[in-house]
Order: structure tokens, then C-alpha cells, then sequence
């Protein structure tokens, strides 16, 4: 007999494991395969946003994070240095991750949690739900979609063994050479090839006594050519990640490329042991389309970008997230015909717009190949340390778009979905920072302290949440008997503390279980089965909801 599961996961990277640990919360079960045995040669991300924070808030793992190896007091400082013993250009300093301050706008802040202690974190949490099963070694090979399920035939690599695994969905979190991806013949479209680059993991136990710039998470080294390599803490420790930055033109450092960088970089030999070497290409491309009727594709499958900005994996988990509910909906019944459509509708756009972000950043930090710096900023003398500080000072100023980012990690927004009903105010502008939180419909939902000390953030999650908001607050009867009469699971809050009423600018707050808000009004509508029906994707009314907005 096939093994037969509702939710087919295939890869085990973040993303995979962050949309088991999410179907696992919601209570459905799934399988997720994953090629490799789960280990990490390189680890990639260390960025974990603030966005991403809010979820493991939400999936109760927080402990589990502040608990990452990484050292909370090690220094988070950006430094631009013409070499490491050479000028410091500018430093945009931040504290260890233990000490940075929490912002207004989220009950949490960015994280420094590289792959190979998040991922086993991540991995944890799948876990702990007991409904996934992880099978590691498992690679799929090919599928058969039809309109009951899907057929996955998958082989296990260390026995080469076949079987096929029967699911209701399945989501294709593989990665950028998704096999997923490419068997449903959807294109990505963009720019293939941003730089040619090259990584270079490498362990110095004592790299801080060996130059005058101090400890810091990342260092940018600025040449007559302008930037041309990176140097990132990546435990906090022992062990860096160089980045020969590289151009468009394709290149293959070879190791006395690299050998003569570090030594570039440091300003002289020093002793170092090479770990590993990854060349890749960055690249600015989002799938054509995110899916199927029952095959999807999330994280690096659907978008891939630059790592300037740390969006990737944050916009992976964000498309789990979206996706997580969704399943969950259609494997128990109360989401409708077009509630999974929604997923290419809602997430591709941020696919889009993270691309394009983490691409603005890299032009940001390469700006210095525009506006080369002179000969004077690499010779001493105050005259050269003057130009030496105009110079910086202008980097620097460019540099904080990607440093300061709240606007990207928690401003976006499904202002189009079929499935979010328009309240009519005006699209609010999307910068990365300052991030002023909105409850227009679409949103994430703002977060406020409540005078019990929680969020309003820990108000969601498992359903849909309607918020009646202020003193003596209106009825929202209808609206609960038409989510109990098509098995929607809904609870409404009452709360009347000011500045959440401030925050979300109406009295009635419907909040969808990803945490996004999909109508507010001040009273009840005319139809609230007509409202249920749109936020939960039901056909008919999606459709008379999409021509009445397009009229
Ligand atoms: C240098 C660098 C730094 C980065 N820093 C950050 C950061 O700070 N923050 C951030 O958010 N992002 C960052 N990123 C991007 C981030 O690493 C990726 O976006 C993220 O790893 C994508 O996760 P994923 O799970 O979608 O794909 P992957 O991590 O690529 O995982 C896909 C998995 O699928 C498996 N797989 C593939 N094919 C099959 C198959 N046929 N069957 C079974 N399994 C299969 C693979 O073995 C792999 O384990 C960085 C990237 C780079 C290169």
C-alpha cells in the first residue's frame, strides 16, 4: 500500500520545516522529504526578521531562539574599512542580539540565528506537534497530479529504494533548482545573473586580535575598484563567511583567488583553516506562477533574490505562513473553491517586491563601484582623513535603506486579494523605514500592548479573530452565525483600551489566521454571509467581490 498523507512537503530546508511546524501547530498532518541527511555544509542565512520573530512568538518557540548558540553580547556593528588594517571608512554600530531594544511597532526584533542553529530549531518544532513525518534521505523524482491528489514518486538516496507517496497537496519548498517547479513548467522571470560570487567559510579563532577594528557582524572592504568583498561573523565566534563579491561576468575563483582576498583583506598572511567554498550566482527571479490547483511552490522554489537585506528565507516563511492556513482550510473543509488560489495571488506580489528590494540593496552597497573613491582615501594625512570621513559619511547614509528595515519585514500587504474585502481608504505608501503600522484590510494586523501585558499579536493565529473594539462596542452576531454555519472557526474580542481602537481605526476588526486583517467597518454588513464567503475563498462571491471592485 502507498503511504498517503493530506500535505506532501518536499524539502527540508527552512521553509520546509517552518510549513510542517505550521501545518503541525494548525493540527493537520503532513510529510515532508527532504534529499539530504539535514546537514548544513554551509550555512546560508543568519538573518531571522522580525516578522518571522512575531510567527515563533506565535508557534510559542521564542525560548528556543534567544537559546541559539549564537553569543547575545557579541556586536552587531556594519564596518567599511579599506582593509582590516587598514582605514575604517564608517560603522553603523548595533549591540549584541541579547541587547537590542524591542521597536513600537512589534512585541519582538530581529534575531542573529545562522541556518545551522535555526534550522534544528525549526526542525524541533516540527517535531513537537507529533502529526509530521520528516524522512530525511528521500528525494522526490517525479509526480502525477489529478484532480483528487497528487502521486509523488520518491527514492530513498542511501538505499535506492522506490515507493510512491499519496497526498492531497503538495508544496515544493526545494529550493532554487526545485524539481517542483520545473515538472509543472513554470518559468521564473527576471534577472539570472546580478553577480557571480563566491563564499568562502573559514575558521580564525583569534580574527579580532588580529586588526584594530574591533569585533562586528559584518565588514564591507572598499578598493580603488569599490566594494569587492565581505567579511560576516557567522557564530559569533570562530567562524567567518567571506564573500568575494564578484561582477555579471562569470568568474571561478580558484584557491589562490581566495588566499590572496583573505590576505588582501586582512593586509597581510595570517592563519586561518579553510571550511568550505560555495559559488553561486545571485540572482532577482520569481516564479511565473506560485502553483497549481494542488501543487505549490514556496521560498527559494518561488522567488530568488539577493542576500542584501536578509529577505529570503523571511520571505519564505512568510509564504509558509500564508500557505499554512490555507491547507489546513481545504484538508478540514471550511475553506473555499478559491481559497487556494489566493496563495499566488497574495504571495507572488511580495515575491516580487522582496526581489526587487534585496536588489536596490545590492546596488546600494556596490554604489561605491559608481562613485569610486580617490587615491587620497587610501593615504594618510588630515587632509585624507577629511575626504576619508565625506566618503564614509555618504556610504554610511546609503547603507542604513538595508540595515533599517522594518518596512520591508512587516509592511507587506495583500492590498488585491480576491479574498481581503477593500474598505475603500487610500493605499498607504510602502517604505522600508520608518514602518507605520496599518489596519486597512490587507495589513498585518498592528501589534499593541494590552493592559494585561500581551499583544494584541497573541490574539491570532488558530482562526479568524473579530476584534469589537472601544467602549460598548457594536454586535457582531451575524457575522459569528455565518462563520459557525459554514464551519469557519472565528472568536470575537472585545477590548476597549484606546489605542488599539486608535490602531485599528474601526470598531469591528475581522483578522484572518495568518494575522493579516481582511475587512474592518464600524458596524456589521448588510450580507455577513457574504463577507464569511469571500475571506474564506468561497467562489461565487469571490467572483461577484472581484466584478464588483473591478466596476
Ligand atoms: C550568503 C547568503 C546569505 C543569506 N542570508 C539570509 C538571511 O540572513 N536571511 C534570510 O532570510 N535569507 C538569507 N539568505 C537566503 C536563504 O538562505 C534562502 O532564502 C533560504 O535558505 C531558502 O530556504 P528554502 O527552504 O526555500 O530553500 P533551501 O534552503 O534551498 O532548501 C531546499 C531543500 O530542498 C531539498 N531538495 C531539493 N530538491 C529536492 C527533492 N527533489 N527532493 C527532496 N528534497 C529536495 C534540498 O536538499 C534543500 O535542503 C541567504 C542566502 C545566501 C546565499
Amino acid at each position: 500500500m502507498n503511504a498517503r498523507t493530506p500535505v506532501l512537503i518536499v524539502g527540508g530546508g527552512p521553509v520546509g520545516l517552518a510549513l510542517a511546524g505550521e501545518l503541525g501547530w494548525r493540527g493537520v498532518p503532513c510529510t515532508l522529504i527532504e534529499k539530504s541527511d539535514g546537514s548544513i555544509e554551509q550555512p546560508k542565512m543568519d538573518l531571522v526578521g522580525i516578522r518571522t520573530m512575531e510567527f515563533c512568538r506565535r508557534w510559542g518557540i521564542l525560548d528556543w531562539v534567544r537559546d541559539a548558540p549564537y553569543p547575545l553580547d557579541y556586536p552587531q556593528d556594519y564596518v567599511y574599512v579599506t582593509g582590516l588594517n587598514g582605514y575604517e571608512l564608517g560603522r553603523e554600530p548595533f549591540p549584541g542580539r541579547g541587547f537590542e531594544a524591542i521597536p513600537p511597532e512589534s512585541p519582538q526584533k530581529r534575531e542573529r540565528v545562522p541556518q545551522d542553529m535555526f534550522d534544528p530549531i525549526l526542525r524541533r518544532f516540527v517535531e513537537r506537534s507529533g502529526l509530521a513525518t520528516l524522512r530525511y534521505n528521500c528525494e522526490l523524482v517525479s509526480f502525477e497530479e489529478g484532480a483528487e491528489g497528487v502521486r509523488a514518486n520518491v527514492r530513498d538516496t542511501v538505499t535506492g529504494r522506490t515507493e510512491t507517496i499519496e497526498a492531497s497537496y503538495m508544496a515544493g519548498a526545494d529550493g532554487g533548482a526545485s524539481t517542483v517547479r520545473e515538472q509543472l513548467g513554470i518559468g521564473m522571470s527576471g534577472t539570472p545573473a546580478l553577480t557571480y560570487t563566491t563564499n568562502v567559510m573559514f575558521r580564525c579563532p583569534n580574527f579580532a586580535d588580529l586588526h584594530d577594528k574591533g569585533k562586528g557582524y559584518r565588514f564591507i572592504f572598499i578598493g580603488p575598484e569599490g566594494t569587492w568583498l565581505t567579511i560576516v561573523a557567522v557564530n559569533g565566534g570562530d567562524r567567518f563567511r567571506m564573500s568575494i563579491v564578484g561582477t555579471p561576468e562569470k568568474i571561478n575563483h580558484s584557491e589562490e583567488d581566495i588566499r590572496a582576498a583573505l590576505k588582501r583583506a586582512m593586509g597581510r598572511d595570517f592563519d586561518y583553516e579553510i571550511l568550505s567554498i560555495m559559488r553561486w550566482v545571485r540572482r532577482e527571479l520569481v516564479a511565473d506562477r506560485f502553483g497549481t490547483e494542488r501543487v505549490f511552490i514556496a521560498g527559494d522554489a518561488a522567488h530568488l533574490m539577493s542576500p542584501t537585506g536578509g529577505f529570503g528565507m523571511n520571505t519564505g516563511i512568510g509564504d509558509a505562513v500564508d500557505l499554512g492556513w490555507k491547507l489546513e482550510a481545504a484538508v478540514k473543509g471550511w475553506g473555499g473553491a478559491e481559497l487556494l488560489a489566493s496563495y499566488d495571488a497574495e504571495r507572488r506580489p511580495i515575491g516580487l517586491r522582496n526581489v526587487s528590494e534585496a536588489s536596490r540593496n545590492l546596488r546600494r552597497m556596490l554604489s561605491t563601484r559608481e562613485r569610486l573613491p580617490g587615491p587620497e582615501i587610501f593615504q594618510s594625512g588630515r587632509e585624507n582623513d577629511i575626504a576619508r570621513k565625506e566618503y564614509g559619511d555618504w556610504f554610511a547614509a546609503i547603507m542604513r535603506h538595508e540595515w533599517f528595515a522594518n518596512g520591508v519585514m512587516l509592511g507587506y500587504r495583500y492590498d488585491n486579494s480576491p479574498i481581503v474585502w477593500p474598505d475603500g481608504t487610500p493605499v498607504p505608501p510602502d517604505p522600508s523605514h520608518p514602518y507605520t503600522q496599518t489596519a486597512r484590510p490587507g495589513a498585518r494586523a498592528p501589534h499593541v500592548w494590552l493592559p494585561d501585558g500581551r499583544s494584541t499579536l497573541d490574539l491570532f493565529g488558530r482562526g479568524f479573530v473579530l476584534l469589537r473594539l472601544g467602549r460598548d462596542p457594536p454586535a457582531a452576531a451575524a457575522i459569528e452565525r455565518a462563520a459557525l454555519a459554514r464551519g469557519v472557526p472565528l472568536t470575537s474580542v472585545a477590548l476597549d483600551a484606546p489605542d488599539v481602537l486608535a490602531a485599528y481605526g474601526q470598531r469591528l476588526v475581522l483578522v484572518r489566521p495568518d494575522g493579516h486583517v481582511a475587512w474592518r467597518a464600524d458596524a456589521e454588513p448588510a450580507d455577513a454571509s457574504a463577507l464569511i464567503d469571500v475571506v474564506r475563498g468561497q467562489s461565487s462571491q469571490v467572483t461577484q467581490h472581484k466584478m464588483g471592485r473591478t466596476s
